[in-house]
């Protein structure tokens, strides 16, 4: 089991394999900041039992946004906990109350994490509404003293951070986090690295750089996010002062010059998707599979017959062109090509043209 690590008086970290988890508050009151992906019901349970006591009961749980990483467990846990309500803001209470999805990610933005996002959920998603209550405009945190929410747009419209003046203990969500996710290296080593919210699941990059901006500003002495290990000290202030000067956008993808439009009723707006250059590399490797298959089994075919060749995939017309003149004309189950010394046809039902007439 991972074990519950205080990282600031009444701050515990929980590592899980997707996503961290925090308690903050006292045996007397506490509450769960965010719930990891789906399925990690029974490692947050244990934990919060391991801090606070057997059958201990949050006063409430709190989502930093509305990302399957983070809101995954909740439904478990408030079933569980019953009556224990969850916070979130305004601007994501779509997406957790079941009216609408988050806008779509985007896996064409590159690096480590673009490529792992393919078997994300695209737009993502959940229903608490049984639970679920707005963050109070007080920006205080229901449940716990000497606390402070700041709303840090951009990674989501209703991201939120939560602050504690008294030691400088930022809890920053996925506004910032300490491991580039870019980087499959510093995935594997964990070195601790301030690093601009998780790009292809970013869709409002103005707001997400005014985001690290600000939280620059609170300069802290304790910086948990929601991916990565926690930082301390100078690392950590002056590790998020310079993602302050130095972060950009990415290069390309679907969010590079716009931004999603949003409001409390949900997605109003999404830019067109970006061309998936990886997308169609891949597809072009499957491709190329299927014609080294499709090859393989006409020269099979071919043994037998000599002027047909029945394949198994329109995409054939485009590698057959150096053998035979001829294309489908229409998109067909089986496509059969005819050696180019033979006029125009119909075979087996299918209209054959030249290529290049
Ligand atoms: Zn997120
Ligand atoms: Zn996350």
């Amino acid at each position: 089991m991972t074990n519950p690590q205080e990282v600031a008086p009444g701050v515990w970290y929980l590592g899980l394999n997707v996503a961290n988890v925090y308690f903050i508050g006292t045996r007397e009151s506490w509450v769960v900041v965010d719930t990891c992906a789906p399925l990690n019901e029974g490692p947050i349970l244990a934990a919060a039992e391991e801090v606070f006591g057997k059958g201990a009961k949050p006063a409430a749980l709190f989502l930093t946004h509305a990302h399957f990483d983070h809101f995954g467990s909740a439904k478990g846990l408030l079933e569980h906990w019953g009556d224990v309500p969850v916070y979130g803001h305004r601007l994501d209470a779509p997406y957790l109350t079941g009216m609408d999805k988050t806008a779509p990610g985007d896996p064409t933005v590159g690096g480590f994490f673009a490529m792992a996002y393919r078997t994300f959920p695209k737009r993502q998603g959940t229903d608490l509404s049984k639970w679920f209550k707005t963050l109070p405009g007080s920006e205080l945190v229901p449940g716990v003293t000497g606390w402070r929410w700041f709303h840090t747009p951009g990674h989501t419209p209703g991201h939120v951070s939560l602050w504690r003046e008294s030691d400088r203990t930022l809890i920053a969500g996925d506004a910032v986090i300490t491991v580039n996710l870019d980087s499959l290296a510093n995935v594997i080593d964990k070195k601790p690295t301030v690093s601009r919210p998780p790009t292809p699941a970013t869709p409002d990059w103005d707001s997400a750089i005014a985001s690290v901006r600000f939280l620059a500003g609170l300069r802290p002495r304790t910086l948990v996010t929601g991916h990565g290990l926690p930082m301390f000290g100078d690392a950590a202030a002056d590790g998020l002062a310079q993602l302050a000067q130095t972060i950009k956008r990415p290069e390309h993808g679907r969010y590079v010059h716009e931004a999603p439009i949003a409001d409390e009723g949900g997605i109003n707006y999404v830019p067109p998707p970006a061309t998936d250059v990886l997308g169609i590399a891949l597809g072009t490797i499957a491709l190329g599979g299927l014609i080294a298959w499709v090859t393989h089994r006409q020269s099979a075919v071919k043994a037998i017959s000599d002027t047909t060749v029945p394949v198994s995939s329109h995409t054939l017309r485009f590698e057959r062109q150096d053998r035979a003149d001829y294309q489908p004309a229409k998109v067909i189950e089986t496509v059969v090509l005819v050696p180019k010394s033979e006029p125009p046809k119909t075979v087996h039902g299918v209209q054959l043209v030249p290529t290049n007439p």
